[in-house]
């Protein structure tokens, strides 16, 4: 692809946008906030850390220990702080650590997990629909601007209730998309993933073969978005009940920035020529 106006492109996996290209990044999420309206969802906000002992209950670290980005700061007594202020800070760009605090907190890797941690311990007798937006942090082997970064943008749209609440949530916004794909004119097709955990022998990971939980959107070889069906993976793990039972869960997933690259591939960057996104109303 040629050089996109408005972006820049950071060497590190990480991209900034202005101008058109910031609003267009902006007039995609509105296409996924109106789809959560849709549903009727509340809109929630986290900060960017996440606490390792909430996401160990999830066994995160051994299903992913590839991906995440820990947030990492000197140990504070003033030894540890001389022993780096006076040795060589960087060597070719890398910095020249000395002891490191212990490190609680990660980079956010996804969008869902902080919503699922804020109902710890709840009774949600409820359907309860949530959206939330979240710069994402995942460690790849290489980055490539809009389609693979180090930090991207993630727009979720979450349902926690019964199984059949969940499953009827996923089914009904499956079909949702598959509209807008057509609109949009953009060739997806829906792919049964697995997510890529470190270890195969991982009793997730099994499970996940057995029985798929992940589909993936896939379009020009890229995954834009996921559907996800947790069961009561995040309703065990975080004792969120409904009467004697846990919550199941289930999330709709997109990476802004990925449905930038693929809708600019197909369209453009003559953004008026684009299907307007004003006039495509969600089908009933
Ligand atoms: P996942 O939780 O893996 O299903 O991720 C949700 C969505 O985030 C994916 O479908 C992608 O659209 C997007 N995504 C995941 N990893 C990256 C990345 N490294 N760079 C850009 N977008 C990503
Ligand atoms: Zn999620």
């Amino acid at each position: 692809m040629s050089e996109i106006p408005g972006l820049v492109w950071y060497e590190s996996g990480q991209s900034g946008l202005s101008g058109q290209l910031l609003d267009r990044h902006q007039a995609v999420d509105n296409l996924f906030l109106r789809l959560a309206a849709q549903w009727g969802a509340e809109s929630v906000s986290f900060p960017p850390l996440i606490s390792a002992r909430e996401l160990a209950k999830v066994a995160y670290f051994e299903s992913f220990p590839q991906l995440f980005t820990a947030a990492a700061g000197l140990a504070s007594d003033e030894e540890n702080l001389r022993a780096f202020t006076s040795g060589k800070m960087l060597d070719d760009g890398a910095l020249k650590l000395t002891s490191l605090a212990p490190v609680r907190e990660i980079l956010a890797p996804a969008a869902c997990y902080p919503l699922y941690i804020a109902n710890q311990n709840r009774e949600m007798p409820e359907r309860a629909i949530f959206t939330v937006r979240s710069n994402c942090f995942r460690r790849e082997r290489e980055y490539r601007p809009l389609q693979r970064q180090w930090a991207f943008t993630m727009r979720e749209i979450v349902c926690i209730g019964s199984g059949s609440d969940v499953r009827d949530f996923l089914e009904r916004t499956r079909e949702i998309l598959d509209r807008l794909f057509q609109k949009l004119s953009l060739d997806v097709k829906w792919e049964i993933a697995t997510d890529p955990f470190f270890d195969p022998r991982n009793p997730q990971s099994l499970m996940q073969r057995v029985d798929p939980v992940k589909r993936e959107m896939i379009c020009d070889g890229l995954a834009i978005g996921s559907i996800n069906y947790h069961r009561h993976h995040f309703g065990d793990a975080f004792s969120i009940r409904r009467g004697n039972e846990s919550i199941e869960s289930g999330c709709v997933a997109f990476g802004l920035e990925r449905w930038l690259h693929v809708l600019i591939s197909r369209h453009g960057t003559a953004y008026h020529r684009w299907p307007s996104f004003d006039t495509l109303g969600w089908p009933q």
